[in-house]
């Protein structure tokens, strides 16, 4: 089995575009999403469009289930962007067309999705839309929400959320990709497997971040984008706060 992981796109089609052509190069045919195709950023339309068309499923992520509740508990410059995206994407007469089918979309998120031993969710098993697995929780969490998580885990969790790659064993080892193309091996153990942020890496890595599974391995892949690009782009949509443009170049 050979497959792609992406997670938190956050409406930066520049960075999605690209991470897409580096699966194509690799000739790596199933593309799986752990959520947050919209939030932050400038592109939804475009971003719901191509994930919809290329992905084999899609989880929920909080920014995608914000549009259906609130973003209350979101910070100020979250909660802007949340609303500004849920205006451009809301279906109504007056409309573009296509939204329909971007809100149905996005509405029929799956909280979470299993592939035989493989299981696949935006923020953690306990909570799948809003939960955050931190490389800390080894230190500090260990016993009371990492041996609880790894309960619901047969061999590999796939999750996104943070924006921070990383692999975590259920020995309590913690593995964190520091170049593109690092790689882990899963052997016959329990993993979590943070897949990192395809449109807002915190990473200190200005670029796109996915992984490759392929034959029990993990591949990290960076790929650079046009970050100037979105960056001009948040620039000029008054909803959006220029912050979440400049922090793309920082990788934060
Ligand atoms: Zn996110």
């Amino acid at each position: 089995m050979r497959f792609a992981v992406i997670s938190d796109i956050h409406s930066n089609i520049e960075a999605l575009t690209a991470v897409f052509a580096d699966i194509d190069a690799r000739g790596i045919e199933r593309i799986f999403c752990l959520g947050d195709v919209i939030g932050y950023g400038p592109d939804p339309e475009a971003c719901v469009d191509l994930i919809a068309k290329r992905c084999e499923f899609t989880v929920r992520g909080n920014h995608d289930d914000a549009l259906f509740t609130s973003a209350d508990r979101f910070n100020p410059y979250a909660r802007n962007a949340l609303n500004w995206t849920r205006d451009r994407l809301a279906p109504g007469f007056f409309r573009p067309r296509a939204n329909r089918a971007r809100w149905e979309f996005l509405q029929g998120l799956e909280l979470e999705k299993r592939i035989d031993e493989l299981y696949f969710v935006h923020g953690s098993p306990r909570d799948p839309v809003n939960e955050y697995i931190y490389r800390e929780d080894v230190f500090f969490n260990a016993e009371g929400k990492l041996k609880t998580i790894f309960q619901k885990v047969e061999h590999a969790l796939f999750v996104g959320h943070t924006h921070l790659p990383m692999v975590l064993t259920d020995s309590l080892k913690s593995f964190v990709p520091e170049e593109d193309g690092a790689s882990f091996d899963l052997e016959d153990d329990r993993y979590i497997i943070n897949v990192g942020s395809v449109g807002q890496p915190r990473d200190r890595d200005t670029r796109a971040c996915y992984v490759e599974y392929d034959a029990a391995r993990v591949t990290f892949h960076r790929v650079s984008y046009d970050v100037e690009a979105v960056v001009a782009k948040i620039e000029s949509r008054r909803a959006l706060d220029s912050v979440l443009g400049t922090r793309l170049r920082d990788g934060v």
